[in-house]
C-alpha cells in the first residue's frame, strides 16, 4: 500500500479530473458521521430496552422479535427518532458534499437513515435501495404505496411508558388492515414503489453515462453484509472500464479484488479526516499522469 499522503496525491488528482462521481455509501459512513448503533450512544437511549429485552446495540435490536405490536413500535420510534428526525447535518457528509458539489454524482447507498437529504445533497441524484426510515408500509406490502411518519413517530416516543407505546397509537393498514412496519428492507415483502424503480432507472442511466467518461466511485463504509448491491458492482465497473477509478474508505476492508490494485485506493483512516486533507490540497499546476506522476504535480498544499 501507498504512503497516506501519496494516497491522499492520487485521490485528489483523480477527483480533480474526472467528469463524474458515483457515491456508494454503507452503514460505515453515518458510523463515522457518530450515528454509532451501539456503545455509549446505544446505552444513552436504549438502556430501558438493554435491561428488559437484552438488546445489545441498535441494529440487532431492529430484528428482536417483539412480542406486540406496541413493543415495536416504542423500539422502532425511538431508534428512527435518534438517527433522523432529532439529526442535524454533521461534519463528515458535509466534507463529502464540499468535494463533490461542483461535479456531477449520483449516490446509492444502503442506509435508511436519511442522512443525504438532511446534510442537502441532491435528491434527485439517489437511489436508495434498502428504503428509509421515515416511511411506513404494509407489512404484508399488500398494495405499493409507503407513509410519511415523522409526526407518528415524534407522539410515539413522546409517550413511550415502560417501554412500549399506548395501543391508539399502533398503525395499521390503510388497504388490508394489518399490520405496518417501517419501509426497510427486511424480507420479501419490502415495497418497491413507483419512486424507487424511478430512482433505480436513474441510476442506471447514469451509470452508462458516466461509464463512457473518466468517473471515481467513492465509496463509504461498505463491508460484506450486502455486498452485492455497491461493492461488488463498483469493483465490477472499475475493473471493467479503464477511464474507472474506485477511492474505498473503509476501516475494516480496506483492500480491493485482485487485478483492481492500479484503479483502487484503500483508505482505513478516518474518513473525515481523510476528506478533509483531499479537499485541503490546491492543484496549482496539473501536468497528466506520468511513472513518476507525484513528483510531476505542482501542489500547493496544507500540511498532512
Ligand atoms: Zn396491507
Amino acid at each position: 500500500m501507498n504512503s497516506l499522503e501519496e494516497r491522499i496525491i492520487e485521490a485528489k488528482r483523480l477527483i480533480c479530473k474526472v467528469d463524474y462521481i458515483v457515491i456508494g455509501a454503507g452503514a460505515g459512513l453515518s458510523d463515522a458521521a457518530g450515528f454509532h448503533y451501539s456503545g455509549k450512544r446505544f446505552e444513552k437511549y436504549f438502556k430501558d430496552f438493554k435491561e428488559k429485552y437484552g438488546i445489545s446495540d441498535m441494529y440487532s435490536g431492529s430484528f428482536y422479535p417483539f412480542e406486540t405490536e406496541e413493543k415495536k413500535w416504542a423500539y422502532w420510534a425511538r431508534m428512527i427518532l435518534c438517527n433522523t428526525y432529532n439529526t442535524k447535518p454533521t461534519e463528515v457528509y458535509q466534507a463529502l458534499l464540499d468535494l463533490v458539489k461542483d461535479k456531477e454524482y449520483f449516490i446509492i447507498t444502503t442506509n435508511a437513515d436519511n442522512q443525504f437529504y438532511i446534510n442537502g445533497f441532491d435528491m434527485n441524484c439517489y437511489f436508495e435501495t434498502q428504503g428509509n426510515y421515515i416511511y411506513m408500509q404494509c407489512q404484508k406490502g399488500c398494495h405499493n404505496k409507503v407513509y410519511y411518519n415523522e409526526k407518528l413517530i415524534r407522539m410515539m416516543v413522546h409517550q413511550i411508558k415502560d417501554c412500549q407505546i399506548p395501543s391508539a397509537l399502533v398503525p395499521r393498514c390503510p388497504i388490508c388492515g394489518g399490520k405496518m412496519d417501517i419501509h426497510v428492507r427486511k424480507d420479501s415483502h419490502f415495497v418497491e414503489t413507483k419512486g424507487w424503480h424511478s430512482h433505480q432507472c436513474q441510476y442506471s442511466n447514469f451509470l452508462k453515462k458516466a461509464l463512457k467518461h473518466r468517473v471515481v466511485f467513492l465509496e463509504f463504509g461498505v463491508g460484506f453484509n450486502t455486498p452485492g448491491i455497491i461493492r461488488y458492482p463498483f469493483e465490477r465497473m472499475v475493473h471493467q472500464n479503464k477511464k474507472a477509478h474506485l477511492i474505498r474508505f473503509n476501516k475494516d476492508y480496506d483492500f480491493c479484488m485482485k487485478g483492481n490494485e492500479d484503479n483502487v485506493i484503500c483508505f482505513h483512516e478516518d474518513i473525515l479526516t481523510i476528506l478533509q486533507k483531499i479537499q485541503n490540497y490546491h492543484v496549482s499546476s496539473y501536468i497528466p499522469k506520468s511513472k513518476n506522476k507525484i513528483n510531476h504535480i505542482l501542489w500547493s498544499r496544507n500540511p498532512l
